[in-house]
């Protein structure tokens, strides 16, 4: 950031300084100094938006007016520029960030096992004396139980666990998080609400189906409320003003997105707990409309799914500020574990990986192509690898932020190369066996998957 501002001033003295000489490339991890996080004596509420695209975003310059309520909150809130989700899809992103740990190997039993081992974010939280409540209408974080349906659901371990059934509305979960909040605002608590939000299908709410461009005269092939399936059995033959068709239904469900968490942002300022309360709001990944041959998400480790929106209101930092250093939203593990302590500490690289987690194959995706898709992260570069397929792609995102250009030659490739590839190595699950309840559990979450349209 010094340097950044050395380089404009320079500018402003000079008076003709070409925009590509602002834009100095680093190669060093450039990272976000994590004593921002210490928050003494503080609740933690995390709000996070399921498939909520950093660029569709009014904070982060979407040219539309999807998110007024976001907006407002981030003008008075620390917004961080540049966060990354340790995965592409929900499950996964919300392991790494509830443990702490991103296994990377593809055998689904020696993950079970793994994280049967490990201790949960909700469940270190209550050890440290804190009632945890995590509330959701996602439908497939797990079941009614204490500790979810699910050896490794990201649930696990808080105390109070409400899921319900995705609603295009959303209003169940934020009356219910609000009447949490009223009942509990006197404790010290962990909250965390999971709004399903965007994610598709994107069935809009009338009222704000045709907000953003989508009209039933003028979409071709597309209508409100068709499904992700039937969306991608068009997707190659999509004309321009469908994908738009497809956007702007997603951005309807955005804005109702918005709207819900606006309601829980009012509520958490008439209650004062912005007084004695650390606010965390990110996305747990975001979606694809086709830039690299895609639509939604899951399978893939460019931007469009790992660069999301950070917003993050501490009582300890009183100016709102805008953050350029890198940082992984699984970073919140041991920031919110160690919340209370002097010592936060964080890589500033950051690791990402997709893996297939739902299937009983265990070497097999969703499309049945061989797995392992992994990206570092590290200053201005990032290096993308699917050995599967011989892929290594090195970017300059801070340059091409949608990742057009891969300049494979450059030097820095090897270097990052090797870093992701010690990462996988250290990452790999020890080669256990899941228990017979964790086995039981599993096939309990598959058939919930099911039952939500995730899996044939
Ligand atoms: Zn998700």
């Amino acid at each position: 950031m010094k340097k950044i501002l050395i380089v404009l001033l320079l500018c402003l003295v000079l008076a003709g300084c070409q925009k590509t000489e602002l834009m100095e490339s680093n190669t060093e991890s450039s990272g976000v100094d994590p004593s921002i996080f210490k928050c003494p004596d503080c609740n933690v509420i995390l709000i996070t938006i399921d498939s909520l695209r950093v660029d569709h975003v009014g904070t982060y310059g979407y040219k539309y007016n999807t998110t007024p309520n976001l907006d407002k909150w981030a003008e008075n809130s620390l917004v961080f520029e540049n966060a990354y989700s340790p995965a592409p899809h929900t499950i996964p992103a919300f392991q790494a960030i509830m443990t702490g740990k991103p296994v990377s190997n593809d055998n689904r039993d020696e993950i079970i096992a793994f994280y049967e081992k490990t201790t949960f974010l909700g469940k270190l939280m209550q050890e440290k004396g804190y009632l945890t409540a995590a509330i959701t209408d996602h439908g497939g974080l797990g079941g009614e139980s204490p500790n979810g349906s699910f050896s490794a659901t990201p649930i696990k371990g808080f105390e109070i666990f409400k899921s319900y059934a995705p609603e295009s509305s959303s209003r169940k979960l934020t009356e219910e998080s609000i009447n949490w909040l009223r009942s509990n605002k006197n404790e010290k608590f962990f909250l965390w609400v999971h709004y399903f939000g965007p994610h598709y299908p994107y069935i809009a709410v009338p009222e704000y189906a045709h907000m953003f461009g989508f009209s039933n005269n003028s979409c071709g092939r597309i209508y409100n409320g068709m499904g992700n399936n039937e969306m991608n059995a068009i997707r190659a033959s999509l004309t321009a003003q469908e994908l738009n068709c497809i956007i702007s239904l997603y951005d309807a469900r955005i804005y109702n997105a918005d709207k819900n968490v606006g309601l829980l942002l009012d509520e958490i300022k008439n209650l004062n707990l912005t007084n004695n309360s650390m606010i965390i709001i990110f996305a747990d990944h975001g979606d694809e409309f086709n830039e690299k041959g895609r639509l939604f998400h899951g399978d893939s480790v460019y931007n469009s799914l790992l660069h999301v929106p950070l917003i993050v209101r501490n009582p300890y930092q009183a100016l709102p500020s805008r953050i350029d250093g890198n940082i992984a939203t699984q970073n919140f593990f041991d920031i919110i574990s160690n919340i209370d302590s002097e010592n936060i500490e964080f890589e500033n690289e950051i690791f990402s990986r997709k893996y297939p987690f739902y299937r009983t194959d265990k070497y097999y995706d969703f499309s049945g192509d061989f797995v392992g898709k992994y990206s570092i992260i590290s200053g201005d570069y990032k290096f993308v690898y699917e050995p599967g397929y011989n892929v290594e792609e090195l970017f300059n995102i801070k340059k091409d932020p949608a990742e057009a250009n891969n300049i494979y030659f450059s030097p820095e490739r090897s270097k990052l190369k090797e870093k992701l590839v010690a990462w996988i190595k250290d990452k790999k699950a020890e080669s256990s066996k899941p228990s017979e309840n964790a086995i039981k559990e599993q096939k309990e979450t598959e058939e919930r998957m099911k039952s939500l349209g995730y899996l044939n």
